[in-house]
Formats: C-alpha cells, sequence, structure tokens
C-alpha cells in the first residue's frame, strides 16, 4: 500500500480516499486522517501535533514516530523552526510520549 491510492485526492470521491487511508498498516492510533495527507507540508505536521497535545510536551524522537518522518533530524530541524513562534517552546523536561528526558518542544 502506498501513497499512489491517494492521489485522486480533490475529486469528488474524497471518502474514498479517506478508506484506502484508513487502511494503512504504518497508521498510527488517534491521529486525525488530515496527518497522512498532503498537501499539508512537514511543518505544518509537526505544528498540528504540537498544538495537538498541547499543553504536553513531546521530544524530537517522538514527532519523528508519530508523522513517520524517516530522519529524525528532520523533526529536530522543524521543532527548531517552530520554538519561538506562536507559543512554541523548547526546553529540555520530560516527553508526555516516551517520558524521556529530552529536549522537547510544547506550545502553551
Ligand atoms: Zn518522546
Amino acid at each position: 500500500m502506498h501513497g499512489g491510492d491517494i492521489e485522486d485526492e480533490g475529486r469528488p470521491d474524497r471518502a474514498r480516499a479517506l478508506r484506502l487511508l484508513a487502511r494503512k498498516s504504518d497508521w498510527h492510533a488517534g491521529m486525525p486522517r488530515r496527518f497522512g495527507r498532503d498537501p499539508m507540508t512537514v511543518l505544518e505536521n509537526v505544528s498540528a501535533l504540537i498544538t495537538r497535545l498541547s499543553p504536553s510536551p513531546i521530544c524530537d524522537d517522538c514527532v519523528a514516530e508519530k508523522l513517520n518522518l524517516t530522519v529524525r533530524q528532520h523533526a529536530n530541524h522543524k521543532t527548531r523552526e517552530l520554538a519561538g513562534t506562536n507559543g512554541f517552546e523548547r526546553r529540555r523536561d520530560i516527553c508526555s510520549i516516551c517520558y524521556g528526558e529530552k529536549l522537547v518542544t510544547r506550545r502553551n
């Protein structure tokens, strides 16, 4: 099952695309369906995820895992980009997902 299945996104049969998405084996429980759909950018996805968890903090590792980012550095880059904007802050704290003490990002 690959992304190609949803290339008809935007056409009237959106429900069909959503059904296909729901079958994705790598889907993370609890994630809104929009996370798997383009055209949201990675930055928007990271922002939406942190906002959804707010005010609980999340570390870069968990951001990468939740959003299926293959490169953790990608998450790191994005969370750093968000820090300081729109109430996003970054500091060393306990991640609410993995409970590790790491650099986490959260939104106030
Ligand atoms: Zn974590």
